[in-house]
């Protein structure tokens, strides 16, 4: 069942999602979806809500696959913050339960706002919501953010933790959702090529870039009080970073997983305050033509202090990585959309090409970049020889790119991470240790930033961000590798 089931969450991908799955055979008979929010609407309303929903994101809805999959749809409406009303959702559960057969399984999907977690899961115990059918799942879906800093993320999860066990909790991060972020697990552990260098020896630096193009948007009132740092680095970036870092699982599995990458958020190094200000900057958007700048924005307070770009360095302490920085940014209002992670190999120790004389260009890094979206694929950088008669060498690049079609068919994120809940496959979720090293790490950034006033704006709208996420790597003699 959906809380928030007429959001905009809802409406736009969830329902599409699970339509795709009934698409696939994912789900067939025995389910029953009811959405829940404080609006009065009946049944019917409701399915037709969801069929405009399909149709908006591009389904053929008048078809018999459509109309039965609609017919699985049930509508109640339901105050989360009212314990007394939970009795009629848990009336309307036990009968779909019996309707569809579903011997107890349970799915609830917390699509609203992040106050109401807390109570949200408490109730679902007390009014005895849960299904207490001890061979059947009760699983608590949670939407991002989780908390605002380490304290309001442990104050949550300690609520949750009084209903849920940590193996019923799947805290969303569709980051982890996408098809070449799951990619990165196969890329280096199916690959001996890749994996035998995957370490400080041969890797100069590590750079994840995540660039929206856009401002803020509808969004506001929300960014304002989170801003870059919270909305990205938190959990995509760390996420993503730590799929880079760890060590290779014992197996394919969410717990060996989930070992490995709380082992290699262990090893990050928690800024003191002076490495913390030096390390990570921070960076809001100016107008351009009649674009106003981030402070004229609908609804951001003209003073805002809000970050909408944020560039750093992080450090892991281990044996692997000791040495070799993961260099991360992301921001608002950059010159294009895309995610990528370029890793970039030291050179060879000598370059027997460079002889006296020679007009050659100094050997290039291999560069090995993992394009996340909107194209999906590989690159890697080589050097070879030019083709003419001297010996000169030039870069190359190795590509693969999913073709179009192909991508087409490639999931949606929240696809397949309705499937892997119905599967109870944690793989890619977040789990609490993860969350909380995360919110330790970004806690520390903040606590500095917090101390002092920011020179904004200081970036101009379609650039890579302000001139200090430059410094912050070419201090390192380095450069970003995605330039404009
Ligand atoms: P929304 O504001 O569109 O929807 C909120 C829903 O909660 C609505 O159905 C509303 O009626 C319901 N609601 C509010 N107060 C209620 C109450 N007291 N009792 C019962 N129902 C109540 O929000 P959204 O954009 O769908 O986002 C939902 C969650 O997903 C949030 O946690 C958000 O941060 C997260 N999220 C959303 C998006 C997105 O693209 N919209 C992306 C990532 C994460």
């Amino acid at each position: 069942m959906f809380f928030g089931g007429t959001g905009d969450l809802a409406y736009r991908k969830l329902y599409p999602s699970l339509f795709n799955l009934y698409r696939k055979g994912n789900l067939r008979t025995h389910f029953a979806v009811v959405g829940t929010s404080r609006q009065a609407m009946d049944h019917e309303k409701f399915r037709a809500a969801v069929k405009k929903s399909l149709a908006d994101s591009g389904n053929r809805v008048e078809s018999k696959e459509a109309t039965d999959f609609i017919s699985h749809f049930y509508y109640q409406a339901h105050d989360v913050t009212d314990t007394a009303h939970y009795a009629v959702v848990k009336d309307l559960l036990d009968k779909l339960d019996k309707k569809y057969k579903l011997q107890g399984n349970r799915i609830f999907y917390l699509s609203m706002a992040p106050q109401f977690f807390g109570t949200i899961a408490q109730d679902l115990k007390t009014q005895g919501l849960m299904s207490d059918n001890k061979d059947a799942f009760n699983r608590l879906v949670i939407e991002k953010p989780f908390g605002r800093d380490y304290d309001s993320a442990k104050q949550l999860n300690d609520a949750l933790s009084k209903s849920f066990e940590e193996d019923q909790i799947f805290r969303i991060d569709h980051y982890l959702g996408k098809e070449m972020i799951q990619n990165i697990e196969a890329l280096r552990f199916g690959n001996t090529l890749v994996e035998s260098l995957w370490n400080n020896r041969y890797i100069d630096n590590i750079q994840v870039t995540l660039s929206e193009k856009l401002g803020v948007e509808e969004r506001a009132s929300y960014y304002d009080n989170s801003g870059a740092l919270r909305d990205m680095v938190q959990n995509h970036i760390m996420q993503i970073v730590s799929l880079l870092a760890m060590e290779q699982p014992v197996a394919f599995t969410d717990t060996d997983i989930r070992a490995e990458k709380v082992k290699a958020l262990r090893s990050l190094r928690v800024y003191n305050v002076a490495d913390a200000a030096t390390n990570f900057v921070r960076g809001q958007y100016g107008s351009i033509n009649d674009q106003p700048d981030y402070r004229h924005e609908d609804n951001v307070p003209n003073d805002s202090t809000t970050e909408t770009f944020v560039a750093g360095k992080l450090l892991f302490d281990n044996y692997r990585w000791s040495g070799t920085p993961f260099y991360v940014r992301t921001g608002k209002m950059l010159a294009d959309k895309f995610t990528r992670v370029d890793v970039v190999f030291k050179r060879p120790l000598v370059d027997i090409f460079a002889f006296p004389q020679s007009q050659s260009t100094p050997l290039a890094a291999n560069v090995l970049t993992i394009f996340v979206e909107p194209h999906a694929g590989f690159s890697l950088q080589l050097n070879a020889k030019t083709n003419d008669t001297g010996f000169q060498t030039e870069p190359i690049k190795l590509d693969y790119l999913v073709d179009a079609e192909k991508s087409k068919e490639t999931p949606e994120p929240y696809e397949r991470l309705l499937h892997d809940v119905m599967k109870g496959d944690g793989t890619n979720f977040s789990s609490w240790p993860e969350v909380s090293y995360a919110w330790k790490f970004v806690d520390q950034i903040r606590r500095v930033w917090d101390l002092q006033e920011p020179n904004f704006p200081n970036y101009t709208p379609h650039s890579m961000g302000p001139a200090a996420a430059e410094e912050l790597i070419q201090r390192d003699h380095r450069e970003w590798i995605y330039r404009l």
